[in-house]
């Protein structure tokens, strides 16, 4: 059995979920289907989510939030019209959906997260209409009812491991019907709605997959495959990606592949769920392939991608090695304070904390730096935002000599500096760090270097 996912530009508009429905009726193996909610169906467009926080924040602050629930009405209205499905089924929506706008804003954490989470609910009652439409039966999947835990955590939930078996012997249960599964969103253990991270469609996909046993895992968005380089960055890029490993996938998103959400990976690999991205737009396409192991090149460079929106945060003392327990109350000082890290490079003086910018916010980056700078008796503290981490990516990496230096090479030669520089720990990237404005130009010279064929002088 598959299970096929369909992001925001595949249900943005009754064209595109006629696709859907045909994608899925090309095979028989495709049983489970989860959907996001409706993106955008041009680029000036709004993506129905957004719509829908906009909704929330105007009932938050008691400001005519009729006209926004008119809005999202609106695009399940044109869609429910052009697929000829009942209009009981708007009706229902639109009373769902005012239901939970005037419920009380005054806890401002689940008032929005019921709001935010509509749409991919909405989405998955749409689509499954418009299959009983074609004659053909489907269900809609409450996730209540089926056992999609998640825990208490506005605004980015994670999946409880107990959901797993609930999951399965709800899905186990469905018989011959095709299954529409709302992404994005579950319950707590005491029935308030939660959503995932933004984007987390992809990680309901990957859960569902990871339950039931799927035998792939098709994604479906509007790419061909995933590229090496962002092709908004790189436009002449042409050959897509056919076989990628977990960790590859992982690594890549992390840095800001759009095409894959980096929390999805987790659910997928653990049950070794084959994952393939394909295009709902041409869906002939092989698309990428996304496995835990496959055929090493030698030197081979699977991807490049440069995220920015970190932030570094300096810290030097004298004989910093000898030190006992110097990183654990540093970044103790951090956790105290809610506040995630993703590097740490250090020096034989220094460390280097590199956080990202979202999470270090000027209220708390003073009082964090100033706790610093007096319970570590730190000889030099200091806070540089505007970084960005350039990932060059490939399993083949930690057999071949030399990458590295192509990599800095290149970079230099675009006259780029290098902030920084962390080989060491994974075995299948080399990571730089570079000026946030300098993100494109790093990504062209890395496209030049690593997958343009070399013209020989
Ligand atoms: N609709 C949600 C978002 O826009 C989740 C998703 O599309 O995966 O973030």
């Amino acid at each position: 059995m598959k299970l096929c996912k369909f992001g925001g530009s595949s249900v943005a508009n009754a064209t595109q979920i006629r696709k859907v429905l045909d994608i899925v009726l090309a095979d028989p193996a495709r049983r489970i289907v989860v959907v996001s909610a409706p993106g955008k169906r041009d680029k000036d467009d709004a993506k129905v989510t957004d719509l829908l926080i906009e909704c929330a924040r105007r009932g938050i602050d008691g400001n005519h939030v009729e006209p926004a629930v008119e809005a999202v009405v609106e695009r399940f209205r044109s869609i429910q019209q052009e697929l000829g499905l009942p209009e009981a089924l708007l009706a229902e929506i639109r009373e769902d959906l005012l239901a939970r706008v005037h419920a009380d804003p005054e806890d401002e954490g689940p008032y929005t997260d019921a709001i935010k989470a509509a749409g991919e609910d909405f989405s998955a009652r749409i689509v499954a209409a418009a299959f009983r439409a074609r004659d053909v039966p489907a269900r809609y999947v409450d996730l209540r009812q089926a056992g999609m835990l998640l825990s208490d955590e506005f605004g980015g939930a994670r999946l409880l491991d107990e959901s797993y078996p609930l999951l399965r012997d709800y899905f186990a249960g469905i018989g011959d019907d095709i299954a529409i599964v709302p992404g994005f969103f579950g319950y707590t253990r005491s029935g308030r709605i939660a959503p995932l991270p933004r984007g987390g469609s992809d990680i309901t996909g990957s859960i569902v997959a990871a339950a039931v046993r799927a035998e792939e895992y098709e994604n479906f968005t509007d790419v061909d495959s995933v590229f090496p380089v962002d092709p908004r960055i790189v436009p002449e890029v042409s050959t897509g990606i056919r076989e990628m490993t977990y960790r590859e996938m992982r690594e890549l998103s992390y840095a800001g592949f759009g095409v894959f959400h980096d929390e999805a990976i987790h659910p997928a690999v653990v049950a070794e769920i084959p994952i393939r991205i394909k295009n709902t737009n041409h869906p002939e396409a092989e698309g990428t392939r996304i496995v835990a192991r496959r055929k090493l090149r030698q030197g081979n460079v699977i991807g490049v991608a440069c995220a920015d929106g970190f932030c570094t945060v300096h810290v030097g003392k004298y004989l910093m090695n000898r030190d006992i327990g110097f990183g654990r109350r540093l970044l103790q000082i951090l956790e105290e304070n809610g506040i995630p890290f993703d590097h740490a490079p250090t020096g034989v003086d220094n460390i280097n904390v590199i956080l990202q910018e979202r999470f270090f916010p000027p209220e708390i980056r003073e009082r964090v730096l100033a706790r610093i700078r007096d319970e570590l008796g730190a000889d030099e503290v200091s806070f540089e935002p505007g970084l960005a981490l350039l990932m060059i990516v490939g399993e083949g990496m930690r057999y071949s000599v030399g990458l590295a230096a192509r990599a800095i090479g290149a970079i230099s030669a675009a006259n780029i500096n290098v902030e920084m520089l962390n080989q060491g720990s994974s075995e299948i990237s080399i990571m730089i760090g570079i000026r946030a404005g300098d993100r494109k130009a790093a990504i062209r010279a890395m496209y030049q270097e690593f997958f343009l064929p070399k013209t020989r002088a």
